[in-house]
């Protein structure tokens, strides 16, 4: 046998292998051609695309999927590579999400210019289960996290509230007499009521079981409380949609105590200025989001001038002052959406949202003035200090967190070798 013969033979081997192993296959699957005309398709395939299809028949893949996933089509119309995963675990809801959902999960890999494979599983159990995890998690947090009160009623296929419970009166302050007929809007808190809100509520839940929500919330005396207000879908055995259980907290307490933590965490406990780690987490997503919509942005270095003679004469204690007084001078300068965060020691930095060089100089210099004039009270005495600034601005040369904290580090260090007390 010559070494062709020998090749083909391994080749139709191979090809066997690979038929077999397509027919066996506990997925569906599907091989055609760049325009979806089917050359091939296993059992289990054809019986995921009966139900899509009826009486159609199965002759093109995209055909058979367009009434349930039509965004199939121009997947693989887009896709330009010769070969590769045009998508991978792509779900299609057979059924609306909100009733039993069928739903399969869709991998289409292109083996050549006009090939392709694709593959189909039911997952329908997999995202049922998924499902009910994410509804199981909500309600144990229900139960464990630490509140004041919670309550518990039904709303009716059109989310009035149906039956009621004395929990409902202790949280709430409304009678079931009074609470019978209304929607979720009877809750919150006067003013923030938008009449889309209920709705939109009531829709996430039909969508994914279940939802939930805070917002300041009133009593019927009138008393502000922060609600959480969750929200989910009730049915028969058989499946049928009957209507909505909710549970409405107040969680007061918990929302306050979690303000506290959220404060401690992002601030620096010395000066009231933000953390270094808060300001790294939000720069961080400041640029990205300043190049995504092409911002300006600008960061903008601050170091005290000969810090180490205020600490060596007036004390350690007074330098704390003195870092006070430049955060507060700082404050009192800055727009709400800037930040000004303590890097280290007596080191800081400003992110300014939407400045370019020009303004960023601006800001620096009326800082610079601010502290300059600056008459600070410490415990040994009234105290002054200097310091100099280093600006720069986003752009491509200069376009990570990273890039821009370096040379503003090298324009303050141009500052500091100019005399201080300056902005460069
Ligand atoms: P330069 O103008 O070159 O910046 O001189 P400098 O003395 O400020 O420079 P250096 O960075 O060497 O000194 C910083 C000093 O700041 C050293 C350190 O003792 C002091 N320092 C750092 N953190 C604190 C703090 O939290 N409180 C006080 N009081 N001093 C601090
Ligand atoms: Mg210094
Ligand atoms: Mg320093």
């Amino acid at each position: 046998m010559s070494n062709a013969d020998e090749a083909l033979e391994e080749l139709q081997g191979e090809h066997e292998a690979l038929l077999s192993f397509v027919y066996m296959s506990p997925v569906g699957m599907v091989r055609s051609n760049a325009k979806g005309t089917i050359d091939m398709l296993n059992p289990l395939a054809s019986q995921l695309l009966m139900p899509i299809v009826g009486d159609q028949g199965i002759d093109n893949i995209f055909d058979c999927l367009a009434s349930v996933a039509p965004e199939v089509r121009n997947l693989v119309e887009s896709f330009r590579a010769e070969r590769g995963r045009i998508c991978e675990h792509h779900r299609i809801f057979v059924t609306p999400a909100h009733e039993r959902a069928v739903v399969l999960s869709c991998s289409i890999i292109k083996l050549g210019a006009d090939l392709l494979m694709t593959v189909l599983s039911d997952v329908s159990r997999q995202v049922a289960a998924e499902r009910r995890a994410r509804q199981t998690e909500s309600w144990l947090a229900a139960i464990y996290t630490n509140v004041k009160d919670f309550s518990f009623f039904t709303l009716d296929v059109q989310g009035r509230v149906e039956t009621w419970n004395d929990s409902v009166e202790r949280v709430t302050g409304y009678s079931g007499a009074e609470a019978i007929g209304h929607t979720l809007a009877l809750f919150y808190e006067a003013g923030q009521f938008a009449p889309h809100r209920s709705p939109e509520h009531l829709a996430f839940a039909r969508d994914q079981g279940w939802h939930v929500e805070e917002c300041w919330c009133q009593t019927r005396a009138g008393e502000r409380y922060w609600g959480q207000i969750l929200v989910a879908v009730s049915r028969e055995e058989d499946g049928e949609f009957t209507g909505y259980t909710v549970v409405l907290r107040d969680i007061t307490e918990r929302k306050m105590t979690a303000d506290n933590l959220k404060r401690l965490l992002t601030t620096d406990h010395l000066t009231g200025a933000s953390s270094r780690a808060h300001f790294f987490e939000v720069a961080e997503a400041e640029i990205a989001r300043a190049q995504r919509v092409g911002d300006a942005l600008a960061i903008v270095m601050l170091d005290a001038d000969h810090f180490k003679r205020i600490n060596d004469t007036a004390g350690h204690l007074a330098g704390d002052e003195v870092l006070k007084r430049i955060v507060s001078e700082a404050k009192m300068l800055l727009r709400p959406q800037d930040m000004f965060a303590r890097l280290g020691g007596e080191e800081f930095v400003l992110l300014l949202r939407g400045a370019d060089g020009q303004q960023a100089v601006q800001v620096a210099e009326r800082l610079r003035a601010a502290v300059e004039a600056a008459r600070i009270a410490t415990v040994a005495g009234e105290l002054r200090v200097t310091v100099s600034l280093g600006c720069v601005t986003l752009s491509e040369s200069c376009a990570t967190l990273q890039a821009l904290l370096h040379a503003a580090d090298r324009a303050l260090y141009t500052a500091k070798t100019a005399g201080r007390n300056c902005v460069r």
